[in-house]
């Protein structure tokens, strides 16, 4: 009998719901469910920590999206020096650019040094006042690529619960 929540082959198996989903878990990934015979229980309290992460993965990670546009898109590794360039060659003062994309210009010059992320909406600001590309699409290696996507990052989490307890 394979745990259809974290693959292992085991002997001993409980029917749980996790998320709304039947499945046939081991004993140790059981702790992450409602055992079937059980009416889940409607609770008002927080959610359990499992639901709040993976909402948290679905937000942030957009596998879909992902897949559709072939990888995702990542900030350059020189983005501080191809804005310093840029800015440059145009004639640009760090000022001169700050103020053109209403920007400071400490933090331009945080950009440039590296010292700071800038964030989407400033990225897309340079990239169009300077003519640059500042990301760059990188091919997503992904476990969810191999089909297991849903079932690998429950697994995953139980396997960070693990390590935390116990
Ligand atoms: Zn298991």
């Amino acid at each position: 009998m394979i745990c259809e929540l974290c693959g292992k082959d085991v002997t001993f198996h409980k029917k749980v719901t996790i998320e709304g989903v039947q499945l046939e878990v081991c004993s140790e990934c059981a702790k992450f469910g409602i055992e079937s015979k059980k009416e889940p229980e409607k609770e008002e309290g927080p959610k359990p920590i499992v639901t709040q992460r993976l909402e948290v993965r679905e937000r942030r990670g957009k596998p879909k999206d992902v897949y559709e546009a072939g990888g995702k898109e990542e900030l350059v590794d020189d983005l501080g020096a191809r804005i310093r360039n840029a800015r440059s060659k145009k004639g640009m003062s760090q000022k001169e650019l700050a103020m053109k994309i209403n920007e400071r210009v400490t933090v331009l010059s945080k950009v440039e040094t590296n010292e700071m992320t800038p964030d989407d909406r400033l990225v897309t600001k340079l990239e169009k006042e300077l003519g640059i590309k500042l990301r760059e699409r990188v091919p997503e290696v992904l476990a969810g690529k191999e089909g297991r996507s849903g079932s690998m990052t429950l697994a995953d989490l139980i396997k960070m619960q693990k390590g935390k307890g116990d």
